[in-house]
C-alpha cells in the first residue's frame, strides 16, 4: 500500500541532492509530486517521476507565492533548498573578519528567507485545511557550531531551527505539524563539485563514528516518516541524521 496515495507533496531543492530522493521518495509512495529549484535541472527531474517541476528561487516570495498559489492541496511540503556559502564547506568555515557582506547574505537569503516565504506559503494552506506537514531539512550545523562549515551556513540553519519551533507551537493547534531533520555530512553537491582534498575528507570522516557521509536516501527515509501519519504525535522536533558526529564532543583522532 502506497504511504502518500492521493496526496499532494511539495519539494524545494529538488533539482538535485536530497531534494531530488525526498522527491524521488513522493512519488514512489503515490503522492503527486511539485518540485520546485531555482535550477533548470529540476525539469528532468520532474519528468522521471511523472511531477510537476517550478523553476522558482525560494527566496522570492512573489515567485513562492505564484507556485503554492495554484496548488489546491498541500498534504505534506518538504523545505529543502539550501545553499553552503563561501569559502568551500570541506575545506574549513573561513576567518570571519574575512567574510564578504554579500557571501553573508546569499546564504541567509536562501537557507533563511528561503524558508520562511515557503513556510508561510505552506502554512496558509494547510491551515485553511486543517492538515499537513511540514518537513525542513536543517543540520546538525544548525545546532552546534562546527569547525569546517561557514559563518553564514551555521547561522542561518541555526535560525532555521528556531522558526521551526515556532511554527510548531502555532500550527500545532490547526492540525499542521512542523518537524526539522538535522542531517550530517552527506554526499551532494552542497560542497560544489570540485575534486575533494582528501584531507579535508579524512577530518570529515574523523568527526563521524560510522566514519563515512551518509547517502541522501539514508536521510530522507526520517523525512517521510514525518510526513506520514505513522509520526503524527511528532512536531516541533529537531531529529539528527548523522552517523553519530552529534554524540562526540570532540573529533576523533
Ligand atoms: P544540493 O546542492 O545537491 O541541493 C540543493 C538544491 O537546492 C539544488 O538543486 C539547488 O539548485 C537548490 N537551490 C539552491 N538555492 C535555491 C533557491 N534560491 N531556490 C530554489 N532552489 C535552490 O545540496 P543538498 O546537500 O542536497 O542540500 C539540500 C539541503 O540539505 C540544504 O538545505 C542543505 O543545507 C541541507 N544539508 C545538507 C547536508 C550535506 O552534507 N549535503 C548536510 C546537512 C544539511
Amino acid at each position: 500500500m502506497e504511504r502518500f496515495a492521493g496526496q499532494v507533496a511539495v519539494v524545494t531543492g529538488a533539482g538535485s541532492g536530497i531534494g531530488r530522493e525526498l522527491a524521488r521518495g513522493c512519488a514512489a509512495e503515490g503522492a503527486q509530486v511539485h518540485l520546485v529549484d531555482v535550477n533548470e535541472s529540476v525539469r528532468e527531474v520532474a519528468d522521471e517521476l511523472g511531477g510537476v517541476a517550478h523553476v522558482c528561487d525560494v527566496s522570492d516570495p512573489g515567485a513562492v507565492r505564484a507556485v503554492f498559489g495554484g496548488l489546491e492541496s498541500v498534504d505534506a511540503a518538504f523545505l529543502n533548498a539550501g545553499v553552503n556559502g563561501v569559502p568551500s564547506m570541506l575545506q574549513d568555515g573561513g576567518a570571519l573578519d574575512e567574510l564578504p557582506f554579500e557571501a553573508w547574505r546569499r546564504v541567509l537569503t536562501v537557507n533563511l528567507d528561503g524558508l520562511f516565504c515557503c513556510l508561510q506559503e505552506s502554512a496558509r494552506i494547510m491551515k485553511r485545511q486543517q492538515r499537513g506537514s511540514i518537513v525542513v531539512t536543517a543540520s546538525t550545523a544548525g545546532l552546534r557550531p562546527e569547525p569546517r562549515v561557514s559563518y553564514p551556513y551555521v547561522a542561518s540553519k541555526h535560525a532555521v531551527v528556531g522558526l521551526v519551533k515556532q511554527a510548531s507551537l502555532e500550527l500545532a493547534g490547526y492540525g499542521v505539524r512542523v518537524n526539522a531533520i538535522a542531517p550530517g555530512p552527506v554526499v551532494t553537491n552542497i560542497g560544489g563539485t570540485a575534486p575533494r582534498p582528501e584531507a579535508a575528507v579524512a577530518a570529515w570522516e574523523n568527526s563521524i563514528p560510522a566514519r563515512r557521509w551518509g547517502q541522501p536516501s539514508e536521510v530522507t527515509d526520517l523525512a517521510l516518516l514525518l510526513a506520514d501519519a505513522r509520526s503524527a504525535w511528532m512536531t516541533g522536533g529537531v531529529h539528527l541524521v548523522d552517523g553519530g558526529a552529534s554524540a562526540l564532543t570532540q573529533v576523533l583522532s
